[in-house]
């Protein structure tokens, strides 16, 4: 089980990585960028099969990842393009954000809003 925050900043590296593999398409005659942006295909590879078995984990209920706030095994019960639901035993429902930085990331929802 690894932590939101951890797979947070995974997903935020994969974006690096995919502009990596750009440049050294966009640039096939810089070597150093070819070798770079192979060794970026294959850990974003890496990452999208884990991203895509955690979505899998996901829809059938089954995925588990760390609180952002107190680190305990909580349940993820959804997620909505950039958002990501779960239910901390401790905190309640949070509603984390992918793409805002540090403590604004995560809020405690009363509810989960399916609206
Ligand atoms: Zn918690």
């Amino acid at each position: 089980m690894i932590n939101v925050k951890t797979w947070l900043w995974t997903c935020r590296l994969s974006v690096l990585l995919a502009a990596l593999v750009i440049a050294a398409k966009i640039y096939p005659e810089e070597t150093w960028l070819a070798h770079v942006g192979t060794t970026a295909l294959i850990v974003l590879t890496v990452i999208c099969l884990s991203g895509a078995f955690m979505g899998l984990l996901l829809v059938l209920g089954r995925l588990y990842l760390g609180c952002p706030l107190c680190g305990m095994r909580s349940r993820a019960v959804g997620g909505r393009g950039s958002l990501l639901w779960m239910e901390c035993p401790c905190c309640g429902t949070l509603r984390v954000s992918f793409w805002r930085v540090g403590k604004r990331c995560v809020e405690k929802v009363e509810e989960r809003n399916d609206g």
